[in-house]
This record gives structure tokens, C-alpha cells and sequence, in this order.
């Protein structure tokens, strides 16, 4: 990882007002001294996620998650924290310092941008293919396939003529290695060693990261009987398909000024409803979406519509990514189309004032999901209702958001005709079983936490002098055993080096525990107001633990009959030792 200056990172987090980079995201309101919104890391529909401008720091009541104002961009852009500190300082204007970087990263860095380049080249060399008198039959096949002109600009359509290597030639002579042209995957070696262009006779799609630059080609087969029918760039450095979607650099601005995004499979729909007015679209490429690429999508809206043919749903790719963005907290919209149209030929019947129509008329997925699986089983009989809510339940447990899954509830019942308390409890006991797989479980319970501790932490955020004093009294037996022994053992350690600030915390804790400080801080005042308080009541814990560990080794000798000798008087005298301290700190 390429280090900053710690120097530069708290100038930088000096600089960077949290409040003003999250709203670039979520919308925030001031209440009291913190800023409160949705949160944009799990569904919700009221206000858990609070920032605290002064302290720098965000957490979420709802899903635990916190951290300052780096940790929010890791989290939200799903970067390092390396990239996260470029981004902050692009975000201020701040000019970041000469970084050292080891020669691997310089290596690593060059090979990304010399990639993007041919990208780029390549792009430039379709597109010149396309205009010229070899791309004429494609050129007609496009606009057979109702794409205009303008929106195959856009798209940067291309055309890979038939030769074995005319795109490595030319590239070649642009200055590019054979070795990069590989690894690229824009040519391929053949057992004979002889390397050849990997896209031959075919119509070139540029896949491009969301702010635009070339990243990844695909090929669609122009002649009828051309196998595959759609051919892609491999994976590379630049490129990994499941991290990226199609079409967002066109439609992010569109995605966020409309509030949803219109999900479709193939290039050909993407183009269509593109086409056709509708510029908020993304394409997942014939392949259910991945939680990555959902993540994309949520840095623009939590909000899709997709359009099914009723033949193809509830088995396809398009079922699954419904599926998966539900669970990821995405509202869900389904715009049902006639059997056998897929947007492209919908809209090439109907028109765009067809499509707004049926985008109009969108229901919910869940709504949707559950009228298709009562059409499917017999509700009359016990078992067509038994089967009915075992497809339903597990769908069920899925929902993030507890308000939205009681209102799933509570349909699920009235079509079913079975009591909503019976509903609930089988979705609880599905939740329980998805949760318990959930890394959350790592984060230290609230509950777990002693007041003392919570106490203590709190102060260590909000009034740093008093607390830091009076944790100076402590030592790390005092710690042992505690959910929060780290952090304070941390505090500590900072403090005894001059460099204690709730800054230096989040940055070096782990996450679990920072989402522990975040939790604690974000309340709205001190479980124990008074630090001194604080340390002495974790001082008698600690006694306390130490005469319980006492008391247990006494009964243990007695049990064994040793009732007299050097040890139990020892153990005794320890005892009526650690009853005094206990009493003194009563
Ligand atoms: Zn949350």
C-alpha cells in the first residue's frame, strides 16, 4: 500500500468537512448537533445513519456500520484507503505529496495505464473500421436492428474486419508490444504460436468504466451461422465483468437526476431504451447481476425497474438479479412485457410511449413474485398452500428491511389464508438462519459492552482531556476480558505518545471495533457522564473478576479435601486483599 504522511492525512481530514462528502451521496438532515439520513449501506426507509460533523465520524443504528470520513469512501466506492485519500484530496483541491512508491506499484500503475491506452487505441481503429467502406454491411445491419446513427456514436460502436491481425498490425505500429496487445486479450496465441486478433467479422460493443474510458470489448456475430454469438474481452488488470456495468458512464447523470435506473440484459435492449428517451439504463449482459455490480448501481440510486418476458421470468438471470438486489436493499420494480419481447423488440413495435407505459405500470418485484406463485399452486388445498409459502418464506428471510418485510408478511398470509402471526414467525426463524452467516456477528454486541466502558468511550471521543486522565489509572489487567479492551488499550497507547485524537482511533482500530467507537459516540450522551466514575467502576470489575477467579481455586482445594495448608491461607489472605480494594472502590 502506498503510504501518505500521517501529516498530510489529518491536514486532508482537517480539510474535508464530513458532512459535505456524504451529501454527496445521501441526503442529510441537521438535527440537534448531528446530521441524520438514510443510510446508504443497508435498505431502510427511517433515518439511522448519523453524522457527526465536529468528531468526523458517521455510523448507522441499523446496520452498525461507522468510521470517518475516509473509512465512509472505502465503504460507499468499494476502494482502499489509499484511493480514498486521492479521492478526498481531488474532492478539496487538495495537491497530494510526492508519494514513494515501491517499484511494483510503479510497475502495477504503468501496466493499468498502458492497458488503458490500447483500450482506447483499439476503440479509435473499430470505430475508423466501422466508417469505412468494409463497415458498410454493418452499418446497414445496425440500422436494420433499429439503431440510429446518433446512438451508435454514443455507444462507440466498431466493426472488427475479417483479417487474421489487422488490429494487431495497426497497433503494433502505434508503438504497442505483442506482450500488451495479450494482455489485453485484443489478440490471442494459437497453438501454432502464431498470435491473431480475437475479434474477427464481428460488430464491436467498448465496455467502458462509469467515467467513460474503454475498458473491455464485445463482439457480437454478424453472420448468421457465427459461433459464439457474442464474444468478450477476457479478464485483466482493467477489466472484471462482474464489477462492472454496462452502459453506466452513459447513464449515471440520467440514473440520478430520474431517482431509478431501468435494468435490461443485452446490448441491443440497452441501446433501444437508450434510444428511445430513456437514458437512465444499465445492462448486466446476459448474466444475473453480482452484489459488485450492485454496489455500482447504489452510488446513483437505489431504485430499478426491469422489463420481463413473463416466459423467461422466475427461472433466468433477470429472477436471480431481482433476487439479489432485493437482498442488497434495492426497491425493485418489474414492467411485465408481452410473451417473447425483450425491450429491443418491444420498443421496436410500440415505441417509446409503449415502453413509458409499462414502466408506468410497474409493480413491486414482491408483488409481482407473490401473484405469479399463488397463479402457480392450488390455494384451495392445504398442501398448494403449504408449497406456496415454502417458495415464499425463503424469499422472505431475505428482505433487509423489517418494516418491508412485515408488509411481505402480512400478503403473504392473506393469500395463503394462514394467520400473519404464524407468517412472521417462519420468516423470523428464515432471517435467523441467513443472519447467521453474516460477518456482522464479529462486531462486539452493544450489549456486551459494559456502561463503564460505553461510558468511558463516549467521553474518549467527545471530551478527550478529562477521559484521557483519567484512563491514564488503568493498566491492561484492567482491560482484560472486556469487548472494549482494545480501544482503550489503544487510547491509551496514543496517549502516552502525545498522539491521541478520536482521529488516530478510527484510523488504526479494526473495523469491528471502530463501528463499536462510532456506535457509542453516536449516542446522544454518556452512559457514565463523569470518566473518573467510569475508571472506577472498571477498576472493581476487574476485582471483582480476580475474587470470582479466587473463590473458584478455594472451592476447587476444598472439594479436594485440602482444607488446611500454605495454599488455601494464601488464596485466603489474597482474597480478604482484593475484598478491601473492592470496598475502597465502592
Ligand atoms: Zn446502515
Amino acid at each position: 500500500m502506498a503510504l501518505f504522511p500521517q501529516r498530510f492525512i489529518d491536514d486532508l481530514k482537517q480539510q474535508a468537512d464530513i458532512v459535505v462528502v456524504i451529501q454527496d451521496y445521501v441526503s442529510l438532515k441537521r438535527t440537534g448537533a448531528n446530521y441524520k439520513g438514510l443510510c446508504p449501506f443497508h435498505g431502510e426507509k427511517t433515518p439511522s445513519f448519523q453524522v457527526n460533523r465536529d468528531k468526523g465520524f458517521f455510523h448507522c443504528f441499523g446496520c452498525g456500520v461507522g468510521g470517518d470520513v475516509l473509512k465512509f469512501l472505502e465503504l460507499h466506492e468499494k476502494i482502499g484507503f489509499a484511493d480514498a485519500v486521492k479521492l478526498l484530496a481531488q474532492r478539496f483541491g487538495v495537491p497530494l505529496p510526492e508519494m514513494e512508491q515501491s517499484d511494483e506499484q510503479r510497475a502495477n500503475a504503468a501496466e493499468r495505464e498502458t492497458l488503458l491506452k490500447v483500450h482506447e487505441a483499439a476503440a479509435a481503429w473499430f470505430r475508423q473500421q466501422l466508417a469505412s467502406n468494409a463497415g458498410i454491411r454493418i452499418r446497414r445491419q445496425i440500422e436494420h436492428r433499429g439503431v440510429n446513427e446518433a446512438t451508435s456514436a454514443a455507444l462507440g460502436l466498431g466493426y472488427a474486419p475479417t483479417n487474421r491481425d489487422a488490429l494487431k498490425s495497426a497497433l503494433l505500429q502505434q508503438g504497442f508490444s505483442q506482450a500488451t496487445l495479450l494482455r489485453a486479450g485484443l489478440v490471442v496465441q494459437r497453438e501454432d504460436g502464431t498470435v491473431v486478433d480475437r475479434f474477427r467479422n464481428r460488430l464491436i460493443i467498448p465496455i467502458c468504466r462509469d467515467t467513460g474510458s474503454v475498458i473491455a470489448f464485445g463482439g457480437r456475430a454478424v453472420d448468421p451461422d457465427q459461433q459464439p454469438k457474442y464474444l468478450n474481452s477476457p479478464e485483466t488488470p482493467i477489466y472484471s465483468k462482474g464489477r462492472t456495468l454496462y452502459g453506466l458512464n452513459l447513464s449515471k447523470n440520467a440514473i440520478r437526476q430520474r431517482k431509478f435506473a431501468i435494468l435490461v440484459e443485452g446490448y441491443f435492449d440497452f441501446a433501444q431504451v437508450y434510444q428511445a428517451g430513456f437514458q437512465g439504463v444499465v445492462a448486466s449482459c446476459g448474466t444475473a447481476l453480482t452484489p459488485q455490480q450492485a454496489q455500482q448501481l447504489r452510488r446513483f440510486t437505489t431504485k430499478v425497474v426491469l422489463s420481463f418476458d413473463p416466459d423467461a421470468a422466475g427461472q433466468g438471470a433477470a429472477a436471480k438479479s431481482c433476487e439479489m438486489l432485493v437482498a442488497e436493499g434495492f426497491a425493485v420494480n418489474v414492467a411485465v412485457l408481452p410473451a417473447g419481447d425483450d425491450p429491443d423488440t418491444f420498443i421496436r413495435k410500440r415505441g417509446s410511449q409503449g415502453y413509458a407505459e409499462r414502466l408506468e405500470h410497474s409493480t413491486p418485484y414482491l408483488e409481482y413474485l407473490l401473484d405469479r406463485a399463488a397463479a402457480n399452486h392450488n390455494l384451495n388445498t392445504d398442501e398448494g398452500r403449504v408449497k406456496f409459502l415454502g417458495d415464499m418464506l425463503p424469499v422472505a428471510g431475505r428482505i433487509p428491511d423489517a418494516a418491508m418485510r412485515d408488509r411481505f408478511a402480512d400478503r403473504l398470509a392473506f393469500k395463503a389464508r394462514v394467520t400473519d402471526d404464524v407468517v412472521r414467525a417462519e420468516i423470523r426463524r428464515a432471517v435467523v438462519q441467513r443472519q447467521d452467516t453474516f460477518t456482522r456477528r464479529e462486531v462486539p454486541s452493544f450489549g456486551q459492552v459494559t456502561k463503564a466502558e460505553k461510558g468511558l468511550i463516549w467521553l474518549l471521543v467527545h471530551q478527550p482531556e478529562d477521559s484521557l486522565e483519567a484512563l491514564a489509572a488503568l493498566d491492561g489487567v484492567d482491560f482484560e476480558g472486556l469487548a472494549g479492551r482494545r480501544i482503550l488499550d489503544l487510547a491509551q497507547k496514543l496517549n502516552e505518545d502525545k498522539g491521541f485524537s478520536p482521529a488516530a482511533l478510527f484510523e488504526r482500530l479494526t473495523d469491528a471495533d471502530v463501528q463499536l467507537v462510532t456506535a457509542i459516540a453516536s449516542e446522544g450522551e454518556a452512559h457514565v457522564r463523569d470518566a473518573h466514575d467510569c475508571v472506577r467502576i472498571l477498576k472493581r470489575l476487574r476485582w471483582e473478576r480476580e475474587r470470582g477467579a479466587i473463590q473458584r481455586e478455594i472451592d476447587r482445594l476444598q472439594e479436594v479435601g485440602a482444607l488446611e495448608g500454605e495454599k488455601l491461607q494464601e488464596l485466603l489472605v489474597r482474597k480478604y486483599d482484593v475484598i478491601q480494594r473492592i470496598e475502597a472502590l465502592i
